[in-house]
């Protein structure tokens, strides 16, 4: 009995218990059904009416569907694999009981790997990191597009992994996004190429420790054909790469925002360039694109664009499709985007900096800034970035429920800059503090939204903190 692909004989027989009922857990139990599955029973404490509705649908394909209180108390006895979804943590009682059964645990990740077509299956380009993973998965689709594949971005963006990989028209090649809850549960998956982008502390609570957080990313590299991507400025992603069991001839390939040596990507004065997947790389190396070709071209923006770039080429992309891909890529809303300017002061909206490393990025793009920050810090601590961004604030506004976190790192490393708190939570509350900003700014500086904390304390999320910080900015133009 099998269960390595589409096609096995295992598949039908196999008795699979899917814990969660979420997006990623229909689409698990949904892909098992269309795999042949006689044996999917799904677990969730939650009952409510989409639930059940959606749990209709899936009884009528043959499947067990136990919501509500309890369900999820006890594993039943006869299970031999269990899909879990992303929310569950790996201390969770059910999943605990299930390792130390020696129950295989899968992740949805790890499902859609073995249910690729044997007779067509997609490589994969996989993509993770703390920050900047959806940006550079759809930069590197817009690349892979270019050069006339059909790709697609799928996993933690865009379309489900499993929807990708069950598509009856399959595609070339699958740009795809991965979380550190992902990856922990996936074992089998063997990339063509792909990239840490860089670690910071995110989600420790869910992994147990920074330590095994770390890890959970580093097993995007198992297994790796052709090339492992790593952060040439952020060593502990060079240290996953070392780390890893790659197949063997898997190359170890670098991006760096300084100049490149043999075997990775980087910039030259203006021009980022490809010292890896050339042949004459000991003596040469060759121009991908400029800098303009790249949108916006904040530092932290230019690395994703050479992962992505990496990843492209790996796959024998041509220097001008990585051109043309990063020419025509506009990130989504809310992640560095320009609002306006008014009265010379620029207004720029990063409300997805939703932690410090993220907001550290930002902050070191702009000389001058007028940080406004704040929100939920989930644990995390402001004293590297601010060290790191102290010479370019001109002043900071506060708001939220952890505002004391970020001004007593204010005051600890950087005393002297003014620092205002906006005490409202209330809807105007995003007026006051833009108000604020803009008596801190001066003439061509920057007033920057990039909170470096969740938003779900004020706003519903981090999208609509961006828009009501981009409606305080359009009012005031008004004025
Ligand atoms: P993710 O999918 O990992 O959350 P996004 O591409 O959505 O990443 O970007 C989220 C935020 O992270 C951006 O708004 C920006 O503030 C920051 N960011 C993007 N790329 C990087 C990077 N390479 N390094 C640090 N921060 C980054």
């Amino acid at each position: 009995m099998s269960l390595t692909t589409r096609t096995d004989d295992g598949w039908a027989t196999t008795r699979f218990v899917v814990l969660g009922f979420g997006t990623a857990g229909y689409a698990c139990a949904d892909s098992l059904l269309q795999a042949g599955a006689d044996h999917v029973t799904v677990l969730d404490d939650r009952d409510t009416e989409p639930l059940r509705e959606k749990a209709q649908i899936l009884e009528t394909l043959g499947a067990t569907i136990k919501l509500g209180a309890g369900s999820t108390a006890e594993l039943p006895a006869d299970v031999e694999v269990v899909v879990t979804s992303p929310g569950i943590p790996p201390h969770a009682p059910l999943l605990a009981a299930a390792v130390e059964r020696e129950i295989p645990v899968w992740s949805e990740i790890e499902l859609a790997w073995r249910l690729r077509d044997p007779a067509n299956a997609a490589p994969w380009l996989c993509v993770t990191g703390t920050n900047g993973k959806t940006t550079t998965v759809q930069m590197l689709t817009s690349i892979l597009t270019a050069a006339g594949h059909r790709a697609v971005a799928a996993g933690n963006v865009g379309l489900p992994l499993l929807e990708a990989v069950m598509d009856p028209e399959p595609y070339d090649v699958i740009a795809v996004e991965l979380s550190s809850y992902q990856l922990h549960f996936t074992d089998s998956m063997s990339a063509h190429s792909a990239a840490v982008l860089n670690i910071a502390p995110d989600h420790v609570d869910w992994h147990g420790s920074m330590d095994a957080y770390a890890k959970a990313k580093g097993k995007i590299f198992e297994n790796c054909q052709i090339a492992c991507v790593y952060n040439v400025a952020d060593p502990a992603t060079e240290q996953l790469v070392q780390d890893a069991d790659v197949i063997e001839g898997c190359r170890a390939i670098g991006f760096t925002l300084g100049t490149p040596a043999i075997s990775m990507v980087g910039l030259i004065d203006e021009l980022l360039v490809d010292r890896a997947f050339v042949e004459q790389r000991a003596s040469s190396a060759l121009e991908l694109a400029t800098l303009t070709d790249v949108i916006p071209a904040a530092p932290h923006n230019v690395a994703n664009a050479l992962a992505a770039a990496a990843l492209a080429r790996s796959f024998g992309v041509p220097a001008n499709a990585v051109r043309d891909g990063l020419r025509v890529f506009r990130p989504d809303a809310h992640r560095i985007a320009a609002v306006g300017e008014v009265a010379g002061v620029n207004y720029v909206d990063d409300s997805k900096a939703t932690n410090p490393h993220a907001a550290q990025a930002s902050l070191l793009a702009y000389e001058h800034v007028v940080w406004i920050a704040g929100g939920q810090a989930k644990g995390a601590t402001f004293d590297e970035l601010v060290e790191a961004a102290k010479e370019r604030l001109r002043g900071v506004v506060l708001l939220g429920q952890d505002k004391a976190v970020i001004a007593e790192a204010l005051a600890r490393h950087a005393p002297d800059v003014p620092v205002i708190t906006v005490e409202a939570t209330d809807t105007g509350a995003m007026e006051t503090v833009v108000g604020e900003a803009t008596k801190l700014a001066q003439v061509g500086d920057t007033v920057l939204l990039a909170p470096g904390c969740a938003s779900w304390d004020m706003f519903a999320n981090y999208g609509a903190r961006g828009d009501a910080f981009a409606e305080a900015v359009l009012r005031l133009g008004d004025n």
